[in-house]
């Protein structure tokens, strides 16, 4: 959708946060400017104020000293008049009377008959003819009948500047004379500068019609004459007014002042004061420098702390977004709850684990209500509820909780994580639900098929043997037999009716072989093949073992019906009796088999164990002491069988698979001796021999194809052995093969017969560079959590599930989540047994990597192998 609105508007919106802030700041700077500006104004209305009060106060202290000498002229004018002929001395007198009331002249004087006449202050007459004719020019331009002042003269003598004030009187008969009084300049001056003028401020004193008679300049103390006549703009502007102000610049020094000015009542002259605007300005800005300043700072601080406002607001609404994000998008159920249980909020997930409508739906909810477990739901609340209510801020506490879904069959397992506040004002728990009911079924799967066997159900070997150890701890005084059951030409059913016919016996047989047990104590195990054991009590069967060896052989009878075709099988079986022919379990199961084989050679249905048996059974001594000497005399043989990569076909390696020929029984099956050696001391010299052959022949290889490798299988007590790893190291050595070429294939059930010593020695020798693979994968019993520790690089998966993985569901899941978890432990899987390219295809698409079987080659020489998989053209499959 396009945004329709103008980018005006969206820009508003978009930098709102901005704009008011400058807005704040505009209207905060414009207050302050208005109140620095009144400021100022009012502060330059003071110094007008000041400036008027000044010029009045000295104009009338001037003014009042000249009225007094004005009174000593006036009297010397009133004593002369209507006398024009007065004497010279008449004059003398006069001037001498007026003097003596007279403290502001320093001379009185008068122009009379052509002759100035002056008296100083101690009544002597003063001869200055300079003077005097100076005061005669100055005269002449008198007005009749006025004080008037006029422009001041020097007295040399005496070093004085006078201001004269003169009258001239005007009589008809004759000239006029003029009466004048001298007062001295920097008197006047006095009295007016100790007035508290503005420092840097100054004053003139100007005759009515404008001319300067002098200046005082309070900085510099000085004392000035210097005859400036006022322009006439300004004479305009001082003569409109009794007083008043007003700011000009001065013509003298461009000094721009505050000018107050007075004119005299009684006499035509004025006074000028002049106040420096700038004093006035710096005393505002001093005064508002401070509010300036912290203006300036608090705008400048303001938008930095309101733009990291801003920023923060952002981040933390992009966090909240992204928070949000996670919410929805995240796999586990998530899930706000208040102490009641009542659901706030929740994801999608938290919904879609609850089956309960949309995250909406679930609102207002309580959690406890929604879900059904075994127990009574009423419990389940008041437990739930006490958990969330115990949790303490900042709190986690995690349980499992399982439950059923209202209307639904099927537990849920669920790790419920429950997160209380860190803030003990928030109520709210978030409640975190992982959905674990796959994991733990797989688990459950795994745990299940680590003790059974996959394709019967029965117990496997190990845990067999386990439960037998058991049995023998459990009770001193306890007595029970094991029943080793071995089926007769059971090979000819996989032969002939296919392998799948076999295992449905096998599963058949299972089955019939527990309702034997049904409802006694003991146990069944599937040792492997067509072999089965069964332990029990003979006190539970009135006829005691033999009735139970009918139970047994009528249930193996029975007719079994595949494809539509009957047929019936027998078994041979084996008994050993505890304590009487063996005290732990694996000689109980050993002893079994004797009296089994014996059996079988005598074709009887079953038969006892005996010591004498021993001899004549292939785990008998002689047998042994055959084997013995077979190894000794290097009558062993290797085949070996190709493994090849499925992705392409290419020949990866072979695995080396040891056959013994009895020299009077013939071929004896590693089924056989691969047992008798294990069991044995035979187990050490055996595997060195068997290691030994194929690194001769690994070398061989090798300068045909430097890639190709050889995998040899070894038992638990090899491994467990303290000198192995050694050895191996030194075969290496002696063969000069390169370690990563020997394979060393390894069973899940021997690593786990002693897991720590296995561990260590497996790092050991994937330390030394040898590849390592565990051998039989799901047939044994490891933990999952024990085989991810494992420093392997290979996981063979058991033939028996490959056997049938186009038939059996069950193992095409166990085999496809072999492999995912084997490439989640960065694991390569082997598949074995792969007899069909319909399992070979199958096992391509599933992500296998390399598989072994009768489809790519049977078990074979050597030299068979080198013809066809070495020299060939074709090494590819
Ligand atoms: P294994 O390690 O699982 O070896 C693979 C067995 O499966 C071999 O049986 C092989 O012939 C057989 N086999 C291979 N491909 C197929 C197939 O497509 N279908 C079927 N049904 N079977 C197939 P073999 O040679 O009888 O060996 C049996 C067991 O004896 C071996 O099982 C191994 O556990 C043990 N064994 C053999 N040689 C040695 C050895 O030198 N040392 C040790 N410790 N054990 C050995
Ligand atoms: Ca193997
Ligand atoms: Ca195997």
């Amino acid at each position: 959708m396009l945004n329709r609105s103008p980018i005006g508007l969206d820009f508003l919106r978009r930098h709102q946060f901005e704009l008011v802030l400058f807005l704040a700041v505009f209207v905060l700077i414009g207050l302050a400017g208005y109140g620095l500006a009144r400021d100022r104004i009012k502060m330059v209305e003071t110094g007008h104020k000041d400036a008027l009060n000044i010029a009045e106060a000295v104009q009338l202290h001037i003014s009042g000293e000249l009225v007094r000498a004005t009174n000593s002229v006036l009297g010397v004018r009133s004593d002369l008049q209507g006398n024009p002929g007065a004497s010279t001395r008449l004059v003398q007198a006069s001037l001498s009377e007026a003097m003596r009331y007279d403290t502001v002249s320093a001379l009185v004087g008068a122009d009379h008959g052509g002759e100035v006449l002056m008296v100083d202050r101690a009544g002597f007459f003063i001869n200055q003819p300079a003077m005097a004719s100076a005061l005669k020019a100055a005269f002449r331009t008198l007005q009749a009948n006025t004080v008037q002042p006029l422009p001041l003269i020097h007295d040399d003598e005496r070093g004085i500047w006078y201001l004269p004030l003169a009258l001239r009187s005007v009589e008809s008969s004759r000239d006029a004379d003029v009466f004048f009084s001298l007062v001295p300049a920097e008197q006047l001056v006095e009295a007016a500068a100790s007035l508290q003028l503005v420092t840097d401020g100054r004053f003139g004193l100007f005759t009515g019609d404008g001319k300067r008679l002098f200046r005082y300049l309070s900085r510099e103390r000085a004392f000035e004459i210097r005859p400036a006549p006022v322009p006439p703009n300004l004479l305009r502007i001082l003569a409109a007014q009794q007083s008043g102000t007003f700011e000009s610049e001065s013509s003298v020094d461009r000094r721009y002042d505050i000018l107050g000015y007075s004119h005299s009542d009684s006499l035509p002259l004025f006074v000028v004061v002049g106040v420096p605007k700038r004093s006035i300005e710096i005393a505002w800005l001093r005064q508002s420098a401070v509010q300036l300043f912290l203006l300036l700072a608090g705008t400048i601080a303001s938008i930095v702390f309101g733009l990291r406002l801003k920023k923060a607001v952002l981040d933390l609404q992009g966090s909240h977004s992204q928070y949000r994000q996670l919410f929805r998008s995240v796999g586990d159920g998530l899930v706000i709850l208040n102490r009641d249980g009542v659901i706030q909020k929740c994801n999608q997930a938290a919904s879609r684990l609850l089956r309960v409508g949309s995250e909406q739906d679930l609102a207002g909810v309580n959690l406890f209500h929604l879900t059904v477990t075994d127990r009574d739901s009423a419990v389940v609340e008041s437990r739930g509820l006490r958990q969330l209510r115990k949790l303490q801020p900042g709190e986690t506490r995690t349980h499992d909780w399982q439950f059923r879904r209202v209307g639904q069959s099927g537990m849920v397992y669920v790790k419920l994580h429950l997160f209380a506040s860190p803030r003990d004002t928030d109520p709210f728990v978030t409640a975190l639900l992982r959905d674990v009911t796959a994991e733990r079924e797989h688990l459950a799967r795994q745990e299940f098929l680590a003790r059974h066997d996959a394709l019967t159900g029965l117990l496997n070997r190990s845990a067999f043997l386990d439960h037998v150890a058991s049995r023998i701890g459990g009770h001193s005084d306890t007595s029970f037999f094991v029943a080793f059951v071995d089926l007769n030409r059971f090979k000819d059913i996989n032969d002939s009716l296919g392998h799948h016919a076999g295992d449905t016996v096998l599963e058949i047989l299972g089955g019939r072989l527990s309702r034997v047990l049904e409802n006694r104590s003991g146990c069944i195990g599937r040792l492997g093949g067509d072999e089965i054991a069964v332990c029990a009590d003979p006190r539970e069967w009135a006829g005691g073992v033999a009735e139970f060896c009918q139970e047994l052989h009528a249930a193996v009878q029975k007719t079994f019906t595949l494809n539509d075709a009957n047929f019936e099988i027998s078994a041979s079986v084996g008994i050993a009796v505890y304590p009487d022919d063996a005290t732990d379990a694996e000689q109980l199961l050993r002893c079994a088999d004797i009296a089994m084989y014996s059996a079988k050679r005598a074709m009887i249905p079953f038969e006892y164990y005996s010591q004498k048996l021993d001899c004549y059974a292939p785990r008998s001594l002689t047998f042994k002491s055959d084997f013995a000497r077979a190894i000794r005399n290097g009558d062993l043989a290797l085949a070996y069988q190709p493994k090849v990569r499925l992705s392409d076909g290419a020949l990866v390696g072979f695995e080396a698979l040891a056959r013994w020929t009895h020299p009077s029984q013939g071929a004896i099956s590693p089924g056989i001796f691969i047992p008798l050696a294990e069991t044995t001391e035979l187990i050490y010299p055996f595997t060195d021999r068997v290691i030994r052959m194929a690194m001769r022949q690994l070398k061989s290889w090798s300068l045909l194809d430097p890639r190709v490798s050889v995998s040899v299988n070894v038992s638990m007590n090899n491994l467990l052995h303290r000198d192995f790893v050694a050895q191996v190291r030194a075969l290496l050595a002696e063969f000069d093969v390169s370690p990563e070429q020997l394979e060393l294939e390894v069973t899940e059930s021997a690593l786990m017969s002693d897991p720590d010593t296995a561990l260590m020695q497996l790092c050991q020798i994937r330390d030394i560079g040898v590849r390592l693979s565990i051998d039989d994968f799901g047939a044994g019993h490891s933990s999952l959590a024990y085989l991810k520790k494992l420093p392997v690089h290979i996981l063979k998966i058991d033939r028996s599930f490959i056997a049938s993985l186009m038939t059996e569901e069950a193992d095409r899941r166990i085999v496809e989540s072999s492999i995912t978890l084997a490439h989640s432990f960065n694991l390569e899987v082997v598949a074995e047994g792969v007899e069909t390219s319909d399992v070979a295809d199958l096992l391509t698409n599933m992500g296998c990597d390399i598989a072994q079987g009768y489809f790519y080659g049977r078990p074979a020489g050597a030299e068979a192998m080198t013809a066809q998989w070495l020299l060939s053209d074709a090494t590819h499959y």
